[in-house]
C-alpha cells in the first residue's frame, strides 16, 4: 500500500504553566496528549470536536508553528519533528494552512494581487507579465475574476476573501491543505457554496486536506475518515460514514445525537452532557470523559486510560465498554474486535 501523504504518531503539545508561590510541581496544559493518525494522498481527514479539545494545536504542531512537546510527524516520509529549520521551509511550501477568519488573515493594505503574488516572488522569483499571469490563473481557479485583482479585502464578501486565501495558499502548489474551520465565519449561505467549490477543487488538483471543524456536518460532508478529539486525544477514529452513522464512543454519541445531520440515523432525543469540558491542566484520571459520561461502567472508567480498541473495518474506539464486547467476543457472543489492538496505521 502506498505510504501516507501525512503520517502523525503520539504527538503531544503541552504548554508549561507558571509555578504558583506553593505549588511544589509544574502543571501543564495538555493541550494535544497522544494523537496518532494518518493521511493518504488525495483524501480528506477530519478532526472534530469542542472548541478547546486540541485540534487547532494538532495543526500548528503539524506545522511546527509551535514545537512539538513529543511524538512524529512526517510528512512524504520525512520527520518535520526533526528536520532543520531550511528543510521546514522547504515542507511549509507543500503544506499550506486555510484560517478560520478570512478577514484578519488578509491584510487590510494589501490588494488582491499583493496579497497572492507575495509568495510567488519570494518563492518562484515571478515578476512581469509572468506573474500577472500566474496571479490571474490562481484567482481564476477559485472562481474570481480579473476585476478582483486590484481590490482591497474590506470590498470583497467574506466569502470572497476566503477564495483569496485560498488562492494564495495554492500559489506554490502545495499537496496537502490544513483547513481550519474554513467555513465558520462564512454567511451560511455561502458555506454550501464553499464545501462544494473545495470538493471539485480537491479533485482539480489532487490536493489532500485536512479538515478541522466543530460542526459534524461540515465534517460528513467533506471528509473520508474522522477523527473525533476529546480534550487533546482521539477518542474514536473511523470512515465518516460509519462513525457518524453508528457511533460507538458515548462522546461521538452525545455530539451525533445533538446536531442534525443530514441523512444520520440520531436519537430522537438529543443526548444532553453533563458539565463542562474539563480543563486541560488537570484532565481526569483514567478516562478523561468519565466526569461526563452516560454510560461509565464504574471504578475502572476513573481509574484506568482505555486503551485503542480496533474493529476489523478499520475503526477503533478508546472506550473500556468495548473491553467488555471483546470479551464477549471471546465468549462468542459477538460485538467488537475479539482483542484489544495497538494504534496502527490505516
Ligand atoms: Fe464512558 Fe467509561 Fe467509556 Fe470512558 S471508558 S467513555 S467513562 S464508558
Amino acid at each position: 500500500m502506498m505510504d501516507p501523504l501525512l503520517h502523525v504518531k503520539n504527538l503531544k503539545k503541552y504548554f508549561p504553566l507558571r509555578k504558583g508561590f506553593l505549588e511544589k510541581e509544574k502543571t501543564y496544559v495538555r493541550a494535544v496528549d497522544d494523537v496518532s493518525f494518518s493521511i493518504r494522498r488525495g483524501n480528506s481527514f477530519g478532526l472534530v470536536g469542542e472548541s478547546g479539545s486540541g485540534k487547532t494545536t494538532v495543526a500548528r504542531a503539524i506545522l511546527r508553528l509551535i514545537e512539538p512537546t513529543e511524538g512524529e510527524v512526517r510528512f512524504e516520509g520525512m520527520d518535520i519533528c526533526r528536520s532543520s529549520e531550511s528543510e521546514i521551509n522547504e515542507m511549509r511550501r507543500e503544506m499550506q494552512i486555510i484560517f478560520q477568519d478570512p478577514h484578519s488573515s488578509l491584510n487590510p493594505r494589501k490588494t488582491v494581487f499583493k496579497i497572492v503574488s507575495e509568495p510567488l516572488i519570494i518563492h518562484e522569483g515571478l515578476r512581469g507579465k509572468k506573474l500577472r499571469r500566474r496571479v490571474e490563473e490562481l484567482l481564476e481557479t477559485v472562481g474570481l475574476k480579473s476585476e478582483h485583482m486590484f481590490r482591497y479585502p474590506h470590498e470583497l464578501s467574506g466569502g470572497q476573501k476566503q477564495r483569496v486565501g485560498i488562492a494564495r495558499a495554492l500559489s506554490l502548489n502545495p499537496k496537502l491543505l490544513i483547513l481550519d474551520e474554513p467555513t465558520s465565519a462564512l454567511d451560511v449561505s455561502v458555506q454550501a457554496q464553499m464545501l462544494n467549490f473545495l470538493e471539485s477543487l480537491q479533485r482539480e488538483l489532487d490536493l489532500t486536506y485536512l479538515f478541522i471543524s466543530h460542526n459534524l456536518a461540515v465534517i460528513r460532508y467533506t471528509c473520508d475518515t474522522v477523527g473525533v478529539m476529546y480534550l487533546g486525544k482521539i477518542i474514536e477514529m473511523g470512515e465518516a460514514e460509519k462513525v457518524f452513522s453508528m457511533p460507538r464512543h458515548p462522546y461521538t454519541k452525545a455530539l451525533v445525537s445533538a446536531v442534525p445531520i443530514p441523512q444520520a440515523e440520531q436519537p430522537e432525543t438529543a443526548i444532553l452532557l453533563e458539565g463542562d469540558i474539563p480543563s486541560a491542566t488537570h484532565i481526569p484520571s483514567g478516562c478523561r470523559f468519565h466526569t461526563r459520561c452516560f454510560e461509565k461502567i464504574g471504578a475502572v472508567c476513573e481509574e484506568r486510560e482505555p486503551e485503542t480498541y480496533c474493529f476489523p473495518d478499520g475503526s477503533q474506539v478508546n472506550c473500556h465498554l468495548f473491553k467488555s464486547t471483546a470479551l464477549d467476543d471471546e465468549a462468542g457472543h459477538g460485538g467488537g474486535s475479539g482483542k484489544p489492538l495497538e494504534t496502527k496505521d490505516r
